[in-house]
C-alpha cells in the first residue's frame, strides 16, 4: 500500500486539493489562506507547492495532502486514501484489516438507515404511530418537515422493530453495536432503546445516520423516564462532534455566513421550517472544540439562541470563551422573558423572532445587560455581583481593542471609572495564572550551552534549506554538517548529504516519519525571510563560527576540570598532555573570536 500512497502523492497536487475547500492565494513562493482549523482573520495557513505540504503558523497544524483531508473532513487515513485515489485515478489494492473496519462502519450506518425508515413508516403510516403523529403535528410540524428530518416513532413493543430488522439478515452483534439495540438477559431478546419514543435520526455533516435521539411522548405510560435520550458512543456516533441539522443547514450557513445555534431538536426544526435554514442544535448548552471547528468551515459568526440565562451557566461561559478564542463573532438572539425557547417563540410570534434575529446583539453586550437587569447597581453589593459574573468573561476576550471597549462600557453602566474596572479585572487574571504566562521582569532565562548549540544548529539547517540549491550547498558545508551534535538535526544533515541529485521534496519523502514534521517546520521557517545568497553565506558562516565557539568553550571547561584533577593527583604526564590541548583550544577560540578563521 505504501507504493500506492506514493503513487497518489505523485499524481495529485496539494494546491488543487486544498483549493477545493479553502480558497488559496498565491503570494511569492507559497499559497496562503485563513486557517480552516483554528479560525483567524489574517492568513497564516501556508501551503508549499514545492514540498506538497501545509503548515499553519497560528495553530501549528501541518502535514501533507493526506493529513489535510483527514483533519478537514474528519475522516480516517483509509477514507482520505480512497478520496485521493478517486481524484487521481489510481485503483486501490484492498488491505483486509482496514477494509474490515470500513465495512463495519458502513454496515452500522446501513442498519441505522433501515431502522430510521422503519420508525418513519410507523409514525406516518401505521396505527401504532397515531398518537405520536398527532403530537408532532400539534406541535406545528408539517408532514413535509417530518419527511425532511426523517422523524419517526418507535413502538412501545420492541418486537416489531426486532422482527423487521432480523428478517433483513443482520447479525445480533452488529445490531447491538449500532447502540440502538440492547440485549436483554431476562427475556432473551433484543430490545429497542428508543421504544415508546419519538425518534430523530442524528446525521453527521455528510448525511450518514450515525445515531438517534428519542423524545418521550407526553402521553407515555411511564412519565418518569428521561424526556430525551441519545444513542451511546459507538464506532460511528461521537456526541462531541454532533450538531443536529448540520447536514441540512450547512449550505445556508455558508451562504448567510452565520449560524443560529439552539439547544434541542424542536428548537432547530421549528425555525428551519419557518425559513431560518442556517440553524443547528447543540443538544445541550455547551460547545465542544470539535463542534466549533466543524462550524468554522462554513462561517465565522455564531448567533446564540440558547437559554436566556446562559451567562450564568458555567459550561456555556466556557463555550463562549472557546468560540472567542477561535475568533468567532458571537451574537445573541434574545428571546427575552417572553418565550422560553425558539420553538415557542416561532410558534407564538414569528415576526417577533424575525425581529430579534435582525437585531441580534454582541454576546458581551448581552451578558452585561442581562446582569444589569438582575442586580441593583445602585448598591455596592449589586455592583460587585455584576462584576463577578461579567469581568471573568470580559478579561478573556482575545481582541484587546474589543476588550478595552467593553471595559469602558461596563464602567459607564455601573457608574465607575475605567481605572477601577482594570484594577478589579486584575483579581480575576491572577486567579487564572495559566492565561498569563509572562515571565516577570528581571528574571533571566539561563541558557545552557546545549540549548544554544541546538538553536544555532537549527538556524544553520534553516539557512541551508532556504537556499536555492540546498543539496549542493550541503555538500559544500559538509564539514560543518558532519559536526552537528543534536541527533534529529544530524539525521536531516545525513539525508541532505546522501545524494547530490535529489530535490528537496524527494528528501522530505525519504525522511523517517518522525523527522518529517521537523523538516517541514525548518522549510517554512526558512521561507520567512528572503535574503540573497551573499547574505545567506555570511549568516551561515556566523552560525558555524558560533557553534564552534560554544564547542570550544565547552571543551575548555572540561580540560580545566581535568587540569585541577591531575594537579591534585600530581600526575605530571597527564597534566602536560591536557595543558597542551588546553592551549591549542584556547588559541583556536581566540582566532575565531578575532575572526581569523
Ligand atoms: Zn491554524
Amino acid at each position: 500500500m505504501d507504493n500506492q500512497v506514493e503513487e497518489i502523492k505523485q499524481k495529485v497536487n496539494i494546491i488543487d486539493v486544498i483549493n477545493r475547500y479553502v480558497p488559496l492565494k498565491k503570494r511569492g513562493r507559497h499559497h496562503f489562506a485563513c486557517c480552516p482549523f483554528h479560525g483567524e482573520k489574517t492568513p497564516s495557513f501556508t501551503v508549499s507547492e514545492e514540498l506538497q505540504i501545509f503548515k499553519c503558523f497560528g495553530c501549528g497544524k501541518a502535514g501533507d495532502v493526506f493529513t489535510f483531508l483527514q483533519e478537514y473532513e474528519r475522516i480516517d487515513f483509509r477514507e482520505a486514501l480512497e478520496e485521493l485515489a478517486k481524484l487521481s485515478g489510481v485503483t486501490l489494492i484492498k488491505s483486509s484489516l482496514i477494509d474490515h473496519q470500513e465495512s463495519k462502519k458502513k454496515l452500522l450506518i446501513e442498519i441505522n438507515s433501515q431502522v430510521a425508515k422503519f420508525y418513519n413508516y410507523i409514525l406516518l403510516s401505521h396505527s401504532l404511530g397515531k398518537d405520536a403523529l398527532e403530537y408532532v403535528t400539534n406541535r406545528g410540524i408539517t408532514l413535509e418537515t417530518i419527511k425532511t428530518f426523517n422523524i419517526g416513532f418507535s413502538p412501545e413493543d420492541s418486537k416489531y422493530l426486532s422482527n423487521f430488522i432480523l428478517k433483513k439478515g443482520y447479525k445480533i452483534d452488529d445490531l447491538i453495536d449500532t447502540g440502538t439495540f440492547g440485549n436483554s438477559r431476562f427475556n432473551s431478546g433484543l430490545y429497542d432503546r428508543f421504544n415508546g419514543r419519538l425518534t430523530f435520526p442524528l446525521l453527521d455533516y455528510r448525511g450518514h445516520i450515525v445515531g438517534f435521539s428519542g423524545r418521550i411522548l407526553p402521553t407515555s405510560k411511564n412519565p418518569n423516564l428521561a424526556k430525551y435520550i441519545n444513542s451511546p458512543e459507538t464506532e460511528i456516533y461521537h456526541k462531541s462532534q454532533m450538531l443536529f441539522g448540520l447536514n441540512l443547514a450547512k449550505e445556508a450557513i455558508r451562504q448567510e455566513n452565520s449560524v443560529i445555534v439552539v439547544e434541542g431538536e424542536f428548537d432547530m426544526i421549528s425555525p428551519f421550517q419557518s425559513g431560518f435554514k442556517n440553524i443547528v442544535a447543540l443538544k445541550g448548552t455547551a460547545f465542544t472544540q470539535d463542534q466549533l471547528q466543524l462550524l468554522r468551515r462554513y462561517t465565522d459568526t455564531l448567533i446564540l439562541a440558547l437559554d436566556s440565562d446562559f451567562a450564568g451557566n458555567n459550561a456555556a461561559r466556557k463555550s463562549i470563551e472557546l468560540a472567542d478564542s477561535m475568533e468567532f463573532d458571537i451574537k445573541v438572539l434574545n428571546l427575552g422573558d417572553k418565550y422560553k425557547d425558539p420553538d415557542e417563540a416561532i410558534k407564538s410570534d414569528l415576526e417577533f423572532f424575525k425581529f430579534q434575529f435582525k437585531k441580534a446583539t454582541d454576546v458581551w453586550d448581552f451578558i452585561i445587560q442581562s446582569q444589569l437587569k438582575i442586580h441593583d447597581i445602585n448598591t455596592i453589593k449589586g455592583k460587585k455581583e455584576v462584576l463577578s459574573v461579567v469581568l471573568p468573561l470580559l478579561i478573556k476576550i482575545k481582541n484587546s481593542v474589543v476588550k478595552s471597549d467593553y471595559f469602558k462600557k461596563l464602567a459607564n453602566e455601573i457608574n465607575s471609572s475605567e481605572e477601577s474596572i482594570y484594577e478589579e479585572a486584575k483579581k480575576y487574571q491572577n486567579s487564572n495564572p495559566t492565561n498569563f504566562k509572562l515571565i516577570p521582569k528581571g528574571v533571566e532565562i539561563i541558557e545552557t550551552s546545549e540549548s544554544k548549540t541546538e538553536k544555532l544548529e537549527e538556524l544553520l539547517l534553516t539557512l541551508i534549506i532556504g537556499a536555492k540549491d540546498p543539496v549542493k550547498l550541503s555538500q559544500k558545508l559538509k564539514k560543518y554538517l558532519d559536526q552537528l551534535t543534536v541527533s534529529r538535526f544530524k539525521t536531516i544533515a545525513k539525508y541532505l548529504l546522501e545524494k547530490e541529485d535529489l530535490t528537496l521534496r524527494q528528501i522530505l519523502d525519504s525522511l523517517p516519519a518522525e523527522i518529517k514534521p521537523l523538516f517541514e517546520n525548518l522549510y517554512f521557517e526558512s521561507q520567512k525571510n528572503q535574503i540573497d545568497s551573499v547574505a545567506r553565506l555570511s549568516e551561515i558562516k556566523k552560525a558555524t563560527n558560533n557553534i564552534n565557539k560554544i564547542l570550544l568553550k565547552d571543551r575548555l571547561n572540561q580540560l580545566s576540570n581535568q587540569i585541577t584533577k591531575f594537579e591534585s593527583e600530581e600526575n605530571e604526564e597527564a597534566l602536560k598532555e591536557v595543558e597542551t590541548e588546553y592551549n591549542q583550544t584556547l588559541e583556536k577560540l581566540h582566532q575565531l573570536q578575532t575572526n581569523k578563521i
